[in-house]
């Protein structure tokens, strides 16, 4: 997504925002990381600095009473430190667990959940979510590579410091005769530290590269993983199951999934593999350097056994921790892309207006909503979806909107409900533009059941309620209203009884139809002044449809209701119907006027689907 190459400035700036937000939103984690990084820096610095002085004793004095001592030291400091290791790392594990659930919370519930629906609805969103889905799985790019790095850049600090500290014998320590008197010039500081830079430099250089090379690959590598995903979703998903059977889809879909795999395999050979051999090879030289170094000096009698053990010890630590961070620098860089798309998935602004006036909650329920000359385009799309759209209705009315698939219905309830702003024209609430009101309250006054509702794999009564604790009777009440009685009689838990059997294996399998009139209830417990029906009897048999029209009138009590049907025979009960084509509202009317135009689409779609029922009767 973010093809250009990010300068160190940006990258470091990237992973200390991301830093930051852990620090704000988990202390403990990054606390905890800290500290442990320390643990972990100073163990070995302690444990070659009191075998160093066990080492000296017994290649000098082998006093018996002091090599005890040494050897209680090195054994107590061992075991106190791995012990202070292990607790450290325990915590630093809980506080990951938390951080995760941040990072989930806050970087994609919580914004999926606040931004504009209609980023949400937009492809250009999704592309970017799932961007930062795959590049997580892929190559932990994001958020994982940043706490790595956290974890890492702490690490190496550490471990240059104290082995800077620890080396500072090796320097001062003088060779005092003989040919090897050449390492005591003050000039091997600087000789030395600009060998260990090279080298440490070189080697996570050549690992980084290995990673940076990745990007060659990794278009192709997250499409492989957005297309394994598909797979693993579609054999997993039991509402696609029979359609794979039935048409044998899956080899289809798998050939599909296939072309990823050159890309994870050009991952593990080539460039990528040459340069992380590379990588460990100098990683291998630099700790014979060390050794050298440390050696000729001691060979030249500037210090004895014990300090080698120490010097070494240190000198290979300190090597490790430069070459650490010039391996984070390149980790940075490469982890700066993948922040950089999660950031701006992040930062999306919400461009929708949201207003402050409350919606009066008024108790007679009087709400008149108008549209005056509404027009909308999707975002990104050129044809309008709705064209000069202007109607009035008021509260306890029931409308009916109906027309072909695609004449623009349920766009105008997304409208209705401020899903979307119109592209032209206004929407007025008791003659206040819409977008005055606040949003939260706007929404509060419609119960929707959408075309594709969604219920929940939880207890029924939660279902209809949305929350946990609920009023009981009134659940049930809404669900017989819908024409659930019977079917709730049959519920082994009653309202307690789990939908579906995703988390509960004495859950409930429903049929489509039953499902709809769980939404129905639901729509009718939020007891909102309007009640807007898209296409509610669509998976309804004969029967319960003819039910569900019955007891319109008992369901829709004194709320408005909006029916949106393309089935004419279910709207005749309706104040006013109107009638949708290509967008455009073309006849408004009671059955029987609309009827009267012969010319007229309605009179068109009646008579298609009279004779559609006349001919399967006969
Ligand atoms: P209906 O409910 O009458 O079947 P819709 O309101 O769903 O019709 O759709 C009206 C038009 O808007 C159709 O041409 C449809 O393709 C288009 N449309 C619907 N949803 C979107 C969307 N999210 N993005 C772009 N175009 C859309």
């Amino acid at each position: 997504m973010n093809e250009e190459k990010m300068t160190l400035k940006e990258s470091v700036r990237l992973t200390l925002r991301a830093w930051c937000f852990y620090w704000k939103n988990t202390p403990r984690f990054v606390l905890s990381t800290v500290l442990w990084a320390l643990a972990d820096a100073v163990s070995p610095y302690a444990v070659v600095w009191f075998s160093a002085r066990l080492v000296a004793e017994l290649s000098d004095a082998r006093d018996p009473q002091a090599l005890a001592v040494d050897v209680a030291w090195v054994l107590g400091v061992t075991a106190l430190l791995t012990l202070v290791r292990s607790v450290l790392l325990h915590w630093k594990s809980v506080e990951r667990e938390q951080l995760n659930w941040q990072l989930g919370h806050d970087c994609f519930m919580e914004k999926q959940m606040s931004m504009d629906y209609a980023d949400e609805d937009s492809q250009q969103v999704y592309d970017l979510y799932n961007f930062i889905q795959q590049s997580e799985s892929f190559c932990s790019g994001g958020n994982p590579n940043a706490v790595a790095l956290l974890d890492s850049v702490s690490a190496a600090v550490f471990r240059i410091l104290g082995g800077a500290v620890l080396s500072v014998g090796l320097f001062t320590a003088r060779v005092p005769a003989g040919p090897l008197t050449v390492l005591n010039s003050p000039l091997c500081v600087p000789a030395v530290l600009v060998l260990i830079l090279a080298v440490a430099w070189l080697s996570p250089v050549c690992a980084s590269s290995a990673g940076i090379s990745s990007p060659d690959i990794e278009e192709e590598g997250r499409w492989g993983n957005r297309l394994w995903a598909f797979l693993m979703g579609v054999c997993r998903d039991d509402k696609k199951a029979l359609d794979v059977r039935m048409y044998d889809q899956f080899e289809f879909l798998k050939d599909h999934a296939a072309v990823s795999m050159p890309a994870f395999e050009r991952a593990r050979k080539g460039k990528f593999g040459i340069l992380n051999a590379t990588g460990n090879a100098v990683s291998a030289l630099l700790m014979g350097l060390a050794y050298l170094f440390v050696c000729l000096k001691a060979y030249g009698g500037a210090f004895g056994l014990g300090a080698v053990t120490q010097y070494v010890g240190a000198a290979t630590n300190f090597f490790v921790g430069i070459g650490g961070l010039f391996t984070a620098v390149g980790d940075c860089r490469f982890n700066a892309p993948y922040l950089k798309t999660l950031y701006d998935y992040l930062d999306l602004p919400n461009k929708m207006y949201k207003g402050s006036l409350t919606t009066e909650k008024r108790s007679d329920r009087q709400y008149t909503v108008e549209f005056l000359d509404v027009s909308f385009r999707y975002p990104g799309s050129e044809q309008y979806a709705l064209r000069h759209l202007s109607m009035t209705f008021k509260v306890g009315e029931r409308l009916a909107v109906v027309g072909m698939n695609g004449s623009g219905k349920t766009t105008f309830i997304k409208l209705l409900c401020r899903l979307y702003d119109p592209t032209e024209g206004v929407i007025l609430l008791n003659g206040i533009d819409i977008r005055k009101y606040r949003y939260d309250e706007y929404m509060d006054i419609f119960s929707v059941v959408f075309q594709d509702f969604k219920l929940f794999a939880l207890p029924l009564g939660q279902n209809v309620a949305t929350a946990q604790h609920y009023d009981v009777a009134r659940a049930a009440d809404c669900l017989q209203k819908a024409g659930f009685s019977d079917r709730l009689a049959r519920m082994p838990k009653g309202l307690d009884t789990c939908l579906y059997k995703d988390l509960d294996e004495d859950g409930v399998t429903i049929s489509g139809g039953e499902a709809q009139k769980i939404a129905i209830a639901r729509a009718l417990y939020k007891d909102a002044p309007f009640i807007v029906l898209d296409e509610p009897t669509a998976a309804l048999d004969p029967v319960a449809e003819a039910e569900i029209y019955a007891k319109f009138n008992e369901i829709a009590g004194d709320k408005t209701a909006i029916y949106i049907s393309h089935r004419l025979s279910s709207c005749k009960f309706c104040d006013e119907i109107a009638v949708f084509d290509h967008g455009e509202v073309v006849q408004q009317g009671t059955h029987e006027e609309l009827l009267g135009e012969p010319d007229g689409k309605y009179y068109e779609l009646w008579n298609a689907q009279a004779q559609y029922y006349t001919e399967e009767s006969a």
